[in-house]
């Protein structure tokens, strides 16, 4: 007999959707999921089957027919569960651009849950009962803690250097070494920035030298600006020359141009950990007009970009229309208020996350490591676990340079490759990102919070089921 025959006569045998719709657990999947999200479902069921029915396989068929209510009930949640995912980040990459960058708080987190539910000051000034400023809420906070006379807060950084270029150099040149044309996370390149933001791009010097005569042999009637970008994520190492912040300050000053440093981090002071990141504090005492900096990477909050400096600066970029589109949301603000009073009280190496993990020696990390290991032995007894020396990131394009030391718990399982396993956790949930290298999966606790790690130990039991 022909195939498609028999397949023709085999769909016969399948429900129609108004069929499917009518059954007793699907009736109460529409009370859960809605009517039409569950009817999406057993369009998508019915279509496989049918896909099963067509190539003839009878026996295929009728399990499909079997478990239509099942396969609608798993479709729907599936269609329902939130894209954004909770991940234990084993990687030990501080600032993992692509999981979330730096986590919040709990003291944060908890004040974007306060504010987010209800209605907020946000425009409103509770003294006089007239608008207020959203602008207005961090500044005061933002000058305080780094010298500044005023700040503003974007999107992210991008969006503050944007700011700042179309407000201050559209239609003129912005000097900037070549040395610094740097590409950042793919989609953020200097030269695209410049180019959105109005500006004609003046390079100076060479990719590994530049001079402070190279930038005074480049002003002239058509600067609007003096750029310093910070090379996050790479070093040029060798033969190298770059001038003194002092004589940039003195050059822009004498040629009555601004001076922006686009920092990138958001180390606000000095660190000995992270000897050659620059510090904001440090460039606007220095007398650098506007620096902009991420509030997600060492500042340790939430997606945000810094703009402070002088005054007639950074209103002149408020003033901007553009400022529109890329202010902040009453989360944001929430969130990046918290970890900003976290950094004024002298206790963001123990408050902030990130600083937190950043500043874990081996030794501490050697101990958790010791007492995750011991935990599988009696959890997980299929694996085999051992202790390595290695090396963190800071992550987030700063630092690159800089190896923490750490202790990687090197997990290996007897019918499932380093590969396999690192899938089976990414599957879970909460899914667990770790390192594959040395044939084995590698955990790194640097980045894992100590409260998740009875859900990484139960992960690792139900990984390679
Ligand atoms: C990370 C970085 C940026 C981009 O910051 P976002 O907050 O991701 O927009 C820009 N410049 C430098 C120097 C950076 O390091």
């Amino acid at each position: 007999m022909p195939k498609g025959r028999a397949g023709g006569e085999l769909l016969r045998r399948l429900p129609s959707v108004d069929q499917v719709l009518e059954g007793s657990s699907v009736r109460e999947l529409c009370v859960r999921h809605g009517r039409a999200a569950v009817r999406r479902a057993v369009r998508e069921t019915l279509a496989a089957a049918r896909g099963i029915g067509r190539a003839g396989d009878e026996a295929g068929l009728e399990a499909a027919v079997a478990a239509i209510p099942a396969e609608v009930a798993r479709r729907a949640a599936r269609a329902a569960a939130p894209s954004l995912r909770r991940v234990i980040n084993a990687t030990g990459v501080v600032v993992h651009t692509n999981l979330g960058r730096a986590p919040l708080s709990e003291a944060a987190a908890r004040r974007v849950a306060e504010l987010a539910a209800g209605y907020s000051n946000l425009e409103y000034d509770l003294g006089s009962g007239r608008r207020g400023l959203r602008e207005a809420h961090l500044e005061a906070r933002l000058g305080a803690l780094l010298g500044a006379e005023a700040a503003l807060v974007a999107n992210n950084n991008a969006a503050a250097l944007l700011l700042a270029v179309d407000t201050l150099a559209a239609g003129r040149e912005v000097l900037i070494s070549r040395g610094e044309l740097v590409e950042i996370g793919g989609s953020f390149r200097i030269p695209d920035v410049l180019q959105k933001g109005g500006a004609r791009l003046r390079e100076v010097g060479t990719t590994n030298r530049t001079r402070i005569g190279d930038y005074e042999a480049a002003v002239g009637p058509e600067s609007g600006l003096l750029l310093r970008v910070h090379r996050s994520n790479f070093e040029i190492v060798g033969f190298t020359a770059s001038p003194r912040l002092g004589d940039l300050v003195e050059l822009a000053g004498r040629a009555g141009i601004p001076f922006v440093e686009d920092l990138g981090s958001g180390l606000l002071e000095p660190s000995p950990l992270l000897p050659r990141e620059p510090a904001a504090r440090t460039s606007l005492e220095a007398g650098v007009d506007l620096v902009t900096f991420s509030g997600d990477k060492l500042l340790g909050g939430p997606q945000a970009g810094v703009a402070a400096g002088r005054r007639h600066v950074v209103d002149a970029m408020r003033r901007n229309p553009l400022y529109r589109a890329l202010r902040v949301d009453k989360m944001t603000l929430a969130a990046l208020d918290a970890v900003l009073v976290d950094h004024a009280s002298g206790e963001a190496a123990a408050r902030v996350p990130a600083l937190r993990m950043l500043a874990l020696d081996a030794e501490a990390l050697r101990s958790r490591s010791a007492g995750l290991a011991t935990a599988l032995e009696t959890g997980a007894p299929e694996l085999v676990v051992e202790l390595r020396a290695g090396r963190s990131a800071v992550g987030g394009g700063a630092a690159p340079a800089v190896e923490l030391p750490t202790v990687l718990v090197a997990v290996r399982h007897p019918d499932c490759s380093p590969d396999a396993l690192a899938r089976s956790l990414r599957a879970g949930d909460p899914a667990v990102a770790a390192r594959v290298g040395e044939g084995a999966l590698l955990l790194d606790l640097r980045t894992v919070d100590p409260g998740e790690e009875p859900a990484l130990i139960r992960a690792l039991r139900l990984a390679c089921p």
